[in-house]
């Protein structure tokens, strides 16, 4: 869609590190907090669920926008994924709306730091100068769980971006999905473990009036397999129908939901403790998160949701 006369002016970009780290002294020097919420692009309510809950917290919000070659296998979709740049930049700036100031929020306040957004999207050769990294964040084990099983490699790739983005930002705070709760649960471990002066938000997932967790891969989706996708936040809810009765019947109750349809393959269906990401036993109690992940006629799906458990007995 081009732009028309009285849609709002888009954010600024910056391209470089040198650029957005200009940005956010200046945006200090003036007292303003920062928060970045990090993105592939391809936006939708999920992405701008993150933003709205940065600029709750903070006068800076910095969007990043970059598809990580180091997270993708090499039969992964990194060439075929979705690039979106110009709805990217029309969706940022409907959230900064009536004002002629491009990213400017229009809650400012008299003498108050002023309050903005701004996107960072630099490309692979100004994340990247000499290729991949040498260098690597290593998510250690539960990084080889569930995601990490079926994707090698994606955890540290996503980690090295995740710490490389932190490091050229510097924020007060960072936004990430639970939708990818395995990968907020890493990042929360990499902070803490490297004590990175960061605080780590995780954002409810934003779905579907059906259900259906928003993602950037939805989009790949037939009709026919967009009717199917639904399975896995159904799947999610019978799991969570079934926890009072133990892991074991929930898991069943799980599976059962998955196997009603035939468009849809399962990949893990599991339920972990949050505070170690390791699947639990029969003896465990209380909140857990349910994982699922599958394939819906060829694209990749996950999904998750908190249950609560008690044992059968
Ligand atoms: P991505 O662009 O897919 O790398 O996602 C960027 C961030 O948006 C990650 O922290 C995701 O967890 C988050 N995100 C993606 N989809 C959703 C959703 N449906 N609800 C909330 N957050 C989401």
């Amino acid at each position: 869609m081009s732009p028309t006369a009285s849609a709002p002016p888009a954010p600024p970009v910056a391209k470089t590190i040198a650029g957005i780290r200009s940005i956010v002294k200046d945006a200090r020097a003036h007292g303003a907090r920062v928060a970045l919420a990090p993105t592939m692009g391809a936006l939708h309510d999920g992405h701008l669920a993150l933003v709205r809950r940065a600029r709750e917290l903070a006068d800076l919000v910095i969007v990043s926008i970059f598809v990580n070659p180091l997270q993708f296998g090499p039969n992964e979709d990194f060439d075929r994924y979705p690039r979106t740049w110009d709805a990217d930049l029309e969706a940022l700036a409907a959230l900064t709306a009536d004002n002629t100031d491009g990213g400017a929020f229009s809650d400012h306040a008299e003498g108050a730091p002023p309050r903005r957004l701004v996107v960072f999207a630099p490309g692979v050769d100004e994340m990247y100068p000499d290729g991949p990294t040498q260098t690597r964040i290593s998510g250690g084990d539960v990084a080889a769980l569930f995601e990490g099983e079926s994707r090698p490699g994606h955890f540290d790739g996503m980690l090295t971006v995740v710490a490389k983005l932190l490091n050229s930002v510097q924020p007060d705070a960072a936004m990430f999905g639970q939708k990818d709760a395995q990968q907020a649960f890493l990042v929360r471990r990499m902070v803490t473990d490297l004590n990175l002066p960061v605080a780590i938000e995780a954002v409810p997932t934003v779905r579907e009036a059906d259900g259906l967790a928003l993602s950037s891969r939805n989009r790949y989706l037939s009709d026919d397999a967009r009717r199917e996708a639904v399975t896995l936040s159904a799947a999610l809810q019978e799991v969570a129908a079934a926890a009072p009765r133990g892991t074991a019947e929930a898991l069943a109750a799980g599976r059962a939901r998955v196997e009603a349809s035939s468009a849809v393959k399962l990949d893990y269906l599991a339920i972990v403790d949050p505070q170690t990401f390791r699947s639990v036993d029969e003896r465990y109690r209380g909140p857990a998160l349910a994982l699922i992940a599958a394939r819906v006629d060829g694209t990749r799906l996950i999904d998750n949701a908190t249950v609560v458990l008690r044992s059968a007995g």
